[in-house]
């Protein structure tokens, strides 16, 4: 993917824009699944929330991956897009016994996270397999709201909560088949991720009938030239032994799964958004886009910094920046920039836009939400329509006879 063909799609399709590239998806699928080669079964399941159309959701069965979904919704894409239920794992948080019910009777993979669920749907299907969320309180990432495994987190069922668990799953005479953690986003320190491993290890010796352990996610992807990532060949090293030995010491080859979303979909991504206005004021210069944080929230919510490129200007003089975008509050995409110098007109380009970005758009200052493109085997496919001024008013209701229309002349 090149800035030239980035600009032709710009044209093509208008900005703002989210362009993915399938091959680097793929690239990346390849990279984990080598890393972990040494294991007899491993199971890679895409975290649909990341980025879930549900063409790249197609594409992501097409390469071979599972899906592991967060929502029913989620679970419904995934079988649309054509999962089999059992390639699915469906991974709520504080979700309702019903929907975890009806998950279960579409025949995906259920995983528990506490034990107050547990405990009614282990009293009601004692015969469907279950997996359980376990919170190792390990703190894997940087960033304190995308880090879930500490002692404060939501997520899980606490390893102090071991004995209650055990007791749970004795009088229930309910399966558990699968024992998982997903201690967050950003893992940095792969010794701290291994460390988290053995009390799963652990933790999985008091379950009999285990498939499969599942480590979850959290691979961190370099955001610029130098960015310190996770390293997945390491890991894949260090895990592989210890897994295997794990598997020989509790006799039975298990399933060794992960479930990546930013690893797999970040990089591939591009955000293309045309510049409105070049602003000088006292302090900077300020390049507004037409787009904001209605499409691309993540630097104002989690402060992350997307590099931008100005790809109408590759060789241009470089100059600072602060890029900015058109909603009525604080929205700043990136401060103090070095980017080629930047004329009305010209498209930037947000990288890393792939994982995290469309998903998270919304129509907030009544905005329409951007077209999506996915570039396949050299040419562009459009899988999502830009929206239009229908999809604004869908849902609402217009209730126009409710109030009278005030008289002339009382308008002054
Ligand atoms: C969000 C999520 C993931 C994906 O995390 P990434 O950091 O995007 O790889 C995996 N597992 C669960 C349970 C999640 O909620």
């Amino acid at each position: 993917m090149d800035s030239q063909n980035l600009l032709k799609l710009a044209e093509q399709y208008g900005a703002p824009l989210y362009v993915y590239d399938a091959e680097k998806i793929s690239a990346q699928y390849k990279r984990l699944t080598k890393a972990f080669k040494g294991v007899g079964s491993l199971r890679l399941n895409y975290a649909a929330k990341a980025l879930s159309n549900i063409n790249i959701l197609r594409f992501m069965n097409h390469l071979g991956s599972g899906l592991d979904t967060v929502s029913i919704q989620e679970v419904k894409l995934g079988l649309m897009a054509g999962f089999k239920p059992e390639s699915i794992i469906y991974t709520p948080n504080g979700v309702s016994l019903e929907e975890i019910e009806e998950a279960a009777a579409l025949g995906v993979q259920v995983n528990i996270d506490n034990l107050s669920i547990l405990e009614q749907f282990g009293s009601k299907h004692p015969d469907i397999p279950v997996c359980i969320r376990i919170n190792p309180h390990v703190m894997a990432g940087g960033n304190s709201k995308i880090s879930v495994g500490h002692i404060d987190s939501k997520f899980g069922i606490s390893i102090h909560q071991i004995p209650h668990l055990l007791r749970i799953v004795e009088l229930t005479k309910m399966n558990i088949n699968g024992i998982h953690m997903h201690t967050g986003s950003d893992i940095l320190d792969i010794d701290v991720f291994l460390y988290a491993s053995e009390i799963l290890f652990e933790t999985a010796k008091n379950f009999k009938n285990l498939e499969f352990i599942d480590f979850g996610s959290g691979f961190k992807v370099p955001y610029k030239e130098g960015d310190i990532q996770t390293n997945i060949e390491e890991l894949g090293k260090k895990l592989t032994v210890r897994f295997n030995e794990f598997c020989a010491e509790y006799g039975k080859e298990l399933t060794l799964a992960f479930e990546p979303g930013k690893f797999l979909v970040s990089e591939a991504g591009y955000f293309l958004a045309k510049v409105n206005v070049v602003k000088q004021t006292t302090s900077t210069v300020f390049a507004s886009v037409d787009s904001g944080f209605n499409h691309l929230i993540r630097p104002m919510l989690y402060g992350s910094g997307h590099e931008i490129i100005n790809i109408s200007n590759p060789k241009g003089k470089e100059r600072y920046y602060s890029v900015v975008g058109y909603i009525c509050e604080t929205d700043t995409f990136g401060s103090n920039r070095r980017i080629n110098e930047i004329s009305e007109g010209d498209v930037l380009c947000f990288k890393n836009a792939g994982a995290y970005c469309f998903t998270m758009s919304s129509n907030y200052n009544s905005r329409y939400r951007p077209a999506e493109v996915l570039w396949y085997k050299g040419k562009a496919h459009l899988i999502r329509e830009r929206e239009t001024f229908d999809d604004i008013l869908r849902n609402q209701v217009d209730a126009k006879d409710l109030f009278e229309t005030p008289k002339a002349e009382s308008i002054k």
